[in-house]
């Protein structure tokens, strides 16, 4: 009988489900934001994944499915072919920057294993213009990952992790290229083969390396924000002031960098620990010198790439994780609580609900570590709540917080 292609997959059943709802949520979500929808063909001339994703690159070397007597490939990614449909329609001639987003499936010759595949799907999104519309400013940066926090969060996808940094313009990686060059001379003999082959070919690629016998080397080279100007640390400092200004957390890491001369500035990444190796949900940056590089006029451009197929991942890992918590985790404020506390259990226990008790020995922090283990919510019961009878409820998922009558409890745990 003749099955599907390792490597690629049947969407159906849940699966299906869950696609539609991730399609309607980021369409609502980016629509918001006023992007439209742009859907480019599944094969382009070779040279344009050539040129726009990078010759040196492992997607370019190793990972296209092409056709060397037309000339053509399997698209590999999407923001090489909406730049080529900026370019070619003339998008320059509308309102800009232009705000395009797509939900394509993509190619890639890898390696099959969970969460990477050779076929997959991704939501994307590019915003491109000319300098004059501001495409170059720091805001945009931030408003892109802004959206990109809210996206995750609507979709109930918790505890993912943003990771962000510079690789500065053109100047400064270059001059950090030299860099590296140099840091890796002497050592790139003790590495794996792939990074002794980076370390000639694209030496940024080094940085991205897993290999767990070439971390010590990796940590010592040299660190891309000692070369930024003034200009490229000014920018990076005004995407994370911006960030701030609007509560989304994030961590600077030196080492997520774009191999290619043309990525510049902001690079960024949203991870998830529930995703195992291929941690990964999506990944963006700015492109600044991308245009050109397709023959066009300078055009800076900042998007990025959500794996979908991850994010379904991701979701079932949540879901799991939430059939496994307990309703309410009772944390008494202090020893003496500890008596009311298994009162409280008992009497929440007996109305259905599912429910762990702290002790009153935990400090505040630790109660909230371990009911955030075991529970969806905790009630905190400490001398105050206990003489009121009104309990501080709080909803880990919502991060909400609320007073409630010890009378109404069990029936808002059930409903909150
Ligand atoms: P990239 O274009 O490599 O930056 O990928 C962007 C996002 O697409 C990643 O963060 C993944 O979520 C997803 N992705 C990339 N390659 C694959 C693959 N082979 N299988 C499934 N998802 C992928």
């Amino acid at each position: 009988m003749i099955q599907r292609i390792r490597g690629t997959n049947d969407v159906l059943g849940d699966d299906a489900q869950a696609f539609a709802m991730l399609e309607a949520t980021a369409k609502r979500i980016v629509e918001r934001a006023g992007y439209s929808r742009i859907e480019t063909p599944a094969f382009e001339a070779t040279e344009l994944f050539a040129r726009g994703v990078g010759a040196s690159t492992d997607i370019v070397q190793k990972e296209m499915y092409t056709i060397p007597e037309d000339g053509i490939t399997l698209r590999p990614e999407g923001t090489a072919p909406v730049c080529r449909a900026y370019l070619e329609h003339g998008m320059h001639k509308l309102p800009q920057p232009v705000k395009l987003w797509y939900l394509s499936s993509f190619f890639r010759r890898e390696r099959p294993q969970k969460g990477r595949y050779r076929q997959f799907w991704q939501i994307g999104a590019e915003v491109i213009g000319p300098p004059s519309a501001g495409s170059e400013s720091p805001l945009r940066d931030a408003e892109v990952i802004e959206m990109l926090a809210t996206l995750l969060n609507e979709l109930g996808i918790e505890g993912w992790k943003l990771e962000i940094n510079s690789v500065g313009s053109a100047g400064d990686r270059a001059r950090y290229v030299a860099a590296l060059r140099e840091a890796l001379a002497p050592v790139k003999h003790q590495m794996c083969e792939d990074n002794q082959r980076r370390a000639e070919t694209n030496p940024l690629r080094v940085l991205d390396s897993k290999d767990p016998n070439d971390q010590e080397i990796i940590n010592n080279l040299p660190k891309i924000a000692d070369f930024l100007d003034a200009e490229s640390t000014e920018n990076f400092r005004q995407v994370l002031a911006a960030l701030d200004a609007c509560g989304v957390p994030y961590t600077v890491n030196p080492r997520l960098v774009r191999g290619l001369d043309y990525y510049t500035r902001t690079t960024f990444e949203f991870t998830h620990g529930g995703l195992g190796a291929q941690n990964a949900l999506l990944g963006g940056g700015r492109y600044d010198g991308l245009s050109e590089a397709l023959g066009g006029p300078k055009t800076p451009g900042i998007g990025f790439a959500m794996g979908e197929d991850r994010l379904i991942l991701t979701l079932e890992a949540e879901t799991a994780k939430q059939a496994s918590l307990a309703d309410a985790y009772v944390a008494p404020m202090g020893e003496g609580l500890n008596a009311p506390a298994l009162e409280l259990a008992r009497e929440l226990r007996r109305s259905g609900l599912r429910v762990e008790l702290g002790d009153g020995s935990f400090r505040l922090k630790k109660s909230f570590e371990m009911g955030h283990k075991l529970a969806r919510k905790i009630v905190l019961l400490g001398e105050d709540e206990q003489q009121s009878g009104i309990l501080t409820v709080k909803d880990f998922a919502s991060g909400e917080q609320v007073k409630v009558p010890r009378a109404e409890l069990a029936s808002r745990l059930k409903s909150i």
